[in-house]
């Protein structure tokens, strides 16, 4: 990547396994995130802030049932919906989460309204629906986000396969001003406990950006990204020990974080990008001013350079 591109974008689907997906499968996801890449490529090249880009693009992946956000989401034990997420402004480190949601049709955009039209950062469960109310944001029935695919796998994981997440939806940006911005939206892990809450929420977990530094987008076991707080921790090696992105992104995923735990997308302040994983596949795609436009799955092509 050319240093000091104008514009960047990076997005992902969510981190894992990809061995029951069958190759149309495979191809509707790559076609999902190129059309939420494309968007969000062509809102930046507009002069759209990297902050309404995350967020539209991140709608995009809500609205669409195969991924684990939004519509799609994954179930915990008892067979219902508690979908977190969360979003920041680098340019003045604004920053919203929302958790345990039930029935918000685009926790993104609830977590923007965190941001923009409260006073605090993290709000949770009915708490946070009451908010929505109040800020006119729609509300759905739990029905509106199940699939027979999401119930199949909570089926299968009650009778004892073991439970995975998958299909995490996220994006880092950086706009024509030079803002930074990053965004995630999650169902969080197939048949976890009832009131579990993961890192895509939290800030400095799941979501960090912070302009002169990076923005980061995560994906995988929540609870690890929780403990070694890994947006915020890449964030740090960048802005502190100035590290590249992709040598910061490589050593948290693995150095810190053991192998398979999940991974990352990042985009530092001259728009480099970095997309690291330690699973076997990590949804992914990337676009920059200079004419990087790339979707990728597994191992096979790396969009951006060597760690
Ligand atoms: N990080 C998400 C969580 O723990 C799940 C995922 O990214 O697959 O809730």
């Amino acid at each position: 990547v050319v240093a000091g591109v104008e514009w960047a974008i990076a997005i992902h689907g969510g981190a894992g396994s990809i061995a029951d997906l069958e190759p149309p499968q495979l191809a509707a996801y790559s076609e999902s995130m190129e059309a939420a890449l494309s968007r969000g490529a062509r809102m930046l090249a507009d002069g759209a802030s990297s902050l309404d880009t995350v967020e539209a693009v991140i709608r995009m992946l809500e609205d669409d049932p195969l991924f684990n956000a939004g519509r799609g989401a994954v179930q915990n034990q008892i067979g219902e919906y508690e979908l977190d997420a969360s979003i920041m402004d680098g340019s003045d480190m604004g920053a919203g989460g929302v958790a345990g949601l039930r029935t918000v049709k685009n926790p993104i955009t609830l977590a923007r309204r965190v941001m923009d039209g409260s006073s605090h950062v993290l709000l949770a469960g009915a708490g946070a629906e009451a908010f929505a109310d109040e800020q006119g944001v729609e509300r759905v029935s739990a029905d509106y986000f199940s699939t027979e695919r999401r119930q199949r796998a909570w089926e299968r994981a009650r009778d004892g396969a073991s439970s995975s997440g998958g299909g995490t939806v996220g994006a880092v940006a950086r706009d024509r001003e030079g803002h930074l911005a990053a965004g995630t939206s999650t169902g969080g892990l197939t048949y976890k406990h009832v009131g579990r809450i993961g890192d895509s929420p939290i800030i400095g977990a799941g979501s960090y950006a912070e302009d002169g530094a990076v923005a980061v987008s995560a994906t995988g076991k929540g609870e690890e990204f929780i403990r070694y707080g890994v947006a915020h921790r890449i964030a740090w090696l960048v802005r502190d020990r100035r590290y590249s992105v992709e040598r910061a992104a490589w050593e948290v995923i693995h150095s810190i974080l053991q192998p398979g735990d999940g991974g990352v997308i990042v985009v530092g302040q001259d728009g480099s990008l970095a997309m690291e994983f330690s699973t076997e596949a990590m949804f992914r795609g990337a676009a920059d001013a200079a004419g990087l436009h790339e979707i990728a799955i597994g191992r096979e092509a790396k969009p951006t350079g060597g760690g």
